[in-house]
């Protein structure tokens, strides 16, 4: 049945083989099978900007995607606030299509909102405030004119800050705010939405101003690789473990 995918929050890096060989195992048996798959952000732990392109590690995530042509499954990239400086060179290598954050896109007949998902987590004013900054051109211009080497260290140093302040977040600022969900809703018709970045997967229904819209959460990939699977009967989560159990 014809069927798309969605992931994100794979977080791919070199320090991570694991969830390097679910992606490449994904994409050969899975991927390859769907008409199209949707990477709603955080592919990768980070990304420093397109010059990078060449890391022999990189090379090989673009490779697997690159791929997907031989069996015509399109491939399309939202940024997460973790590669949110992804660009067209790096998409076009990947030969993916990049996405605005949010897209509203009919799926099996289905209006269908995609996004990352940090926008929505309204009660962490922080995160909101230090992401506003990222987005801003003049910023991101700036920052991409910096050699390569002084970029990944700014960034690497960023992401400890951001472990250490995340222990001392209450979770619940982390997740999703009702309110910033049901005002997206609205905004766009009251679509079914699927997102990432919080982590927490999930099948949430709301219902707004009468109607009743599917909310789908998907997981990380930090302990075990998962997709969600939509096809014209709906949407199911897929979990695939790296290597068959011991025993089975
Ligand atoms: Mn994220």
């Amino acid at each position: 049945m014809p069927h798309s995918l969605f992931i994100s929050d794979l977080h791919l890096s070199s320090n991570q083989p694991r969830s390097m060989a679910e992606f490449q195992h994904f994409i050969a048996e899975f991927a390859s099978k769907a008409e199209a798959l949707f990477i709603l952000g955080d592919l990768f732990e980070y990304w420093a900007g397109d010059d990078d392109l060449d890391d022999k590690f990189h090379s090989r995530v673009i490779a697997a995607l690159a791929s997907l042509t031989h069996y015509h499954t399109k491939v399309y990239l939202l940024h997460g606030n973790r590669d949110l400086l992804m660009g067209e060179v790096l998409a076009k290598a990947c030969r993916a299509t990049l996405l605005d954050d949010p897209t509203l896109m009919d799926l099996y007949g289905i209006p269908t909102l995609l996004s990352h998902g940090d926008t929505l987590c309204t009660d962490d004013v922080d995160y909101l405030r230090y992401r506003d900054q990222m987005h801003d051109a003049k910023f991101q211009k700036d920052f991409l004119a910096k050699p390569l080497a002084a970029r990944k260290a700014f960034i690497e140093e960023l992401r400890r800050h951001s472990n250490e302040a995340k222990q001392s977040k209450d979770s619940a600022i982390m997740d999703v705010n009702d309110e910033a969900v049901a005002a997206l809703l609205r905004k766009y018709h009251y679509p079914r939405l699927i997102h990432g970045h919080t982590h927490r997967p999930a099948r949430h229904q709301h219902v707004v101003d009468g109607h009743a819209c599917e909310r789908w959460v998907l997981g990380d990939w930090d302990q075990q690789g998962s997709a969600l699977r939509v096809d014209a009967q709906g949407c199911n989560v897929i979990l695939f473990p790296s290597k068959p159990q011991p025993g089975h």
